[in-house]
């Protein structure tokens, strides 16, 4: 695996600037080997969301030199659904899911963390200030906590390097691009994890970790 690995994209589903396959396209572009594309759900629009991306997906053998792999990310979903709807978008089809965290840009409710984490997300995104007790437990759970490249989520990108630096809960790099310009190639990508307080290597570990997702899912969908 040569080219970048982004598990947290926006499409014209959600927020995001454009219909998924123009986003995979420019994503293929700046030298992307896969691209996740996870739009903001909640109980309102799980479905379409999930109709949506599934559809792009049946048609995956058209979209050359990238994959797509079908995500969501539950977005301020009140504490008690969490869990709930994790396993709701599994059921649905979904490949893997993030949980829009507790990120300090935010007014996210307290909790939405741990929720997450007990409920067996794939991916806590911008987790905020997490504690180490959570990063620990995000570690036995096999849940990745995300280095963020988007203004705002990324304020607290050093803490989380820190927490994972004491905890060895493993990392994931992601975008959280909304528009073409949000998405980074390799080089940016590393200059981020850098400038988070981590080494190159880390950001290839994180590439390595979000691969190992990747292929479970494939493995999954089969
Ligand atoms: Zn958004
Ligand atoms: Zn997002």
């Amino acid at each position: 695996m040569t080219g970048m690995i982004d598990l947290h994209t926006h499409s014209l589903l959600s927020d995001g600037e454009y219909l998924p396959s123009e986003l995979a396209r420019r994503a293929c572009v700046k030298g992307y080997q896969v691209i996740g594309i996870s739009d903001h759900v909640d109980p309102s629009n799980i479905e379409q969301v999930a109709a949506g991306i599934l559809a792009v997906r049946a048609k995956m053998a058209f979209y050359t030199n990238i994959v797509i792999v079908p995500g969501v990310e539950l977005t301020h979903v009140p504490k008690g659904l969490i869990k709930e709807m994790i396993g709701y978008a599994r059921r649905l089809g979904i490949g893997y899911v993030v949980v829009h965290g507790e990120t300090i840009a935010e007014p996210v409710e307290e909790g939405t963390n741990r929720e997450a984490i007990e409920g067996g997300a794939d991916i806590l995104a911008h987790p905020g200030l997490i504690t180490e007790e959570l990063a620990s437990l995000a570690k036995e759970r096999g849940v990745l906590l995300e280095i963020s490249a988007r203004k705002g989520h990324s304020l607290t990108n050093g803490h989380l390097a820190r927490v994972a630096g004491l905890t060895g809960a493993k990392l994931v790099y992601n975008t959280d691009a909304h528009e073409s310009s949000d998405l980074t190639n390799a080089e940016d990508a590393k200059r981020i994890v850098v400038g988070a307080g981590l080494f190159p290597g880390d950001f290839v570990k994180m590439q390595q970790n979000a691969l190992e997702l990747v292929n479970r899912v494939i493995k999954g969908s089969k």
